[in-house]
Parts: C-alpha cells; structure tokens; sequence
C-alpha cells in the first residue's frame, strides 16, 4: 500500500470511522485515507462490552445526541448498530486495516508522522493523525488484588457467564444496570445481584433506572447497594469469597466489574500529547487538534468516557479542520 498517507486514523470505533469519512467529504483523498483496528473488526468496543441485543441509546450517559456532519445513527440493537457501520464503511468506500496495533506515532522533524504497529507492513507515514482509542482497552479495576486463583473468573462484561451461575454486578452506571437485568432476561437461571457502593442509583438513565429498581423490587435482582467490597478471596473451591466493607461476606461463581475505562495515558504522552489531567488529553475543542501540531484526538481518549454521538461530532469536527490545513 501507498505507505504515505494524507490521514492515518488509529481505532475504527464511531469517532475513528467517523473522522475518516468526513475528511473524505470534506475532500481529502479517499486513497489516501486509512484506518488501523487492533481488532478484527470495527467497533471492537460496542462488541466487546455490549451485550447481546442490548439497545444502544442515541442519548447516553446525560449526553443529548445532536449530530453536527453527515454520519449518525439510529437507536436500535447492538446488532442493528454494528449493521449500520457495516453500511457507512461500504458506502464511503473506508479502508479499514484491521488487526493493526499500533503502539506508537512519532512526529519527524519533516513534520510527517511516523506510526508504528506489530504488522508487517513496516513504518506506516501521515501527514496527519487522528487517535479515536477509546478507553475500554483498559477497563477500570478496582483497587484491591485480584487473587492470581480467580482471576478467570473476575471479568469486565458478560461474555464467560455460564448458566445457573451466582453472579455479582459491580457498578452504578447504566453499563452495570443493563449487564444486570440483561443477565437476567437472558434466562440462563443465573442469580444476579447489582453491588454499587452508593445506596442509590442516580447515575442510571431514567428508562435503566426504571428496569433495575423494578427488578429488585420483583426480587429478580438482588439488591447490594449502599456497601462497598473491601476485597475478594477464593474458596478452596475457586468461587469468589467477596468481603463487603460492613463485615459481611458472601460467595459468587463470578464478579463482573461494569466500572467504564481508563485513558490511555501512556500511549497519548509517547505521542507527545501532554495530558492536563489523568483524563483529558491537551486538544482545541473546536478542533480536537491536540498540542502536537497536526495531530488530533476524538471521542472516549479526549477527555474520559462520553458518547457514540459526542464521538461521531469529533471526528466531524477534527476532519474539517485537518482537511483545511492539508
Ligand atoms: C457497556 C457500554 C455500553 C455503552 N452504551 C452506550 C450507548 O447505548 N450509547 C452511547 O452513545 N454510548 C454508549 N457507550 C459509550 C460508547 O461506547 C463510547 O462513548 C464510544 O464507543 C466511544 O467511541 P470512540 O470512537 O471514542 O472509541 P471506541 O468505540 O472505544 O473505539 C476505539 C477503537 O479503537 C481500537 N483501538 C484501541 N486501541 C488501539 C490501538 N492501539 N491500535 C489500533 N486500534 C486501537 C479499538 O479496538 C476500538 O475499535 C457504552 C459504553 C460501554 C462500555
């Protein structure tokens, strides 16, 4: 492949596709156009940490959707998502690499970016860069051990959940409402409790908020809300002895944490992006350009964790501004 690009875009997630297709209709040439995916597909986020059928809300986590380019999307199934990507990518004629690290960019004194990546297609060159990686690649822990005999059964979403099993949910955001009573309609018999350390749920959407409480009021879901985990052991039996902070303890098959995801701080500063906090990488927020003149960042790796839709208008926002000064 022509291995210098006007526009390199690193993460095929909405912000990532998103600023892809609208540097192509804002002009920049489509075949010099790229964009690198870890995984084997796009959207790796929605596949990974949505469960099966789950609704993906336009309006998210307190964000009401307003869509600023020519991308957005219809509220429907996580299926009927990824099938909506499906169509933009074919419609716009994306390419899309997939299965491609990249581990590292590198701005040369000729002020082309270097990016390096485990394939072997060698040194990939741009003249721009858009960083779309999101933050699930690294989701949030909590801060005790998590005992090396149990960690197969410590995960991050729902994917090894076997039936009949007694499974925690830990987390008060919609991720961990919609993990717990989306375990439990899936009807695998499993026993669900929702653990979240505050005794209120106020950070749900109102129609989540209504499912959870609903549940736990028809005892569907068991309620272990108001206490925090001092920690977690196994059982000699290797189920999870969880140790609440009021002295009480109980036994589970698994625990998932639904506790979102961390920037990515490190790769971000190898960049050369400075980070104002632990979470908001230094950008322009009419034009997601960052300090590293050329380079830009959009969706979940700007500042934390927000929205498809808030993704979608950043890669909007970041293409017209490197389409101008390409
Ligand atoms: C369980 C859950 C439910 C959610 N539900 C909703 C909802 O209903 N509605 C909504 O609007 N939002 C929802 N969100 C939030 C939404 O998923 C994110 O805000 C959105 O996906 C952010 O888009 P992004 O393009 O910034 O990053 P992501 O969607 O995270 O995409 C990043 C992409 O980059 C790839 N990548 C990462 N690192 C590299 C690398 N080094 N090299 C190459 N590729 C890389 C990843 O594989 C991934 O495909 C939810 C989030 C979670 C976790």
């Amino acid at each position: 492949m022509d291995k210098l690009f006007d526009l390199v875009v690193i993460g095929a997630g909405p912000g990532g596709i998103s600023a892809a297709v609208e540097a192509s209709i804002a002009g920049v040439d489509n075949n010099k156009i790229v964009v690198l995916e870890k995984s084997d597909a796009h959207n790796e986020t929605v596949r990974k940490f949505y469960k099966h059928g789950k609704r993906v809300d336009v309006d998210w986590n307190g964000i009401k959707a307003e869509f600023h380019g020519h991308l957005s999307f219809e509220q429907g199934s996580k299926e009927e998502y990824i099938k909506q990507f499906d169509d933009i990518i074919e419609k716009y004629n994306l390419r899309v690499v997939y299965n491609h690290h990249v581990y590292a960019v590198e701005k040369k004194d000729d002020g082309i970016f270097e990016i390096g990546a485990d394939k072997e297609l060698g040194v990939i060159r741009a003249k721009k860069v858009v960083i779309a990686i999101g933050v699930m690649g690294k989701p949030n822990k909590p801060s005790y051990k998590f005992p090396a005999k149990i960690r197969s059964v410590l995960n991050f979403n729902l994917d090894k959940v076997q039936p009949n099993e007694k499974v925690m949910i830990v987390g008060g955001g919609d991720t961990a409402g919609e993990y717990a009573y989306g375990l439990v309609d899936m009807n695998l018999g499993c026993e669900v409790t929702l653990n979240y350390r505050k005794p209120e749920i106020t950070r749900m959407n109102p129609t989540n908020k209504e499912i959870v409480e609903r549940y736990i009021a028809e005892g569907k879901i068991k309620s272990k809300l108001g206490v925090d985990v001092e920690d977690v052991e196994a059982t000699e039996d290797g189920k999870v002895k969880v140790n609440f902070k009021d002295g009480t303890s109980e036994i589970y098959d698994r625990v998932v944490y639904a506790l979102g995801g961390t920037t990515p701080t490190e790769f971000l500063q190898n960049c050369g992006i400075k980070m104002r906090d632990k979470w908001t990488a230094e950008h322009d927020p009419k034009t997601l350009e960052t300090n590293v003149e050329g380079m830009y960042v959009v969706g979940d790796v700007v500042e934390g964790a927000q929205s498809i839709a808030v993704a979608i208008n950043h890669g909007y926002a970041a293409a017209l501004d490197l389409a101008k000064k390409l």
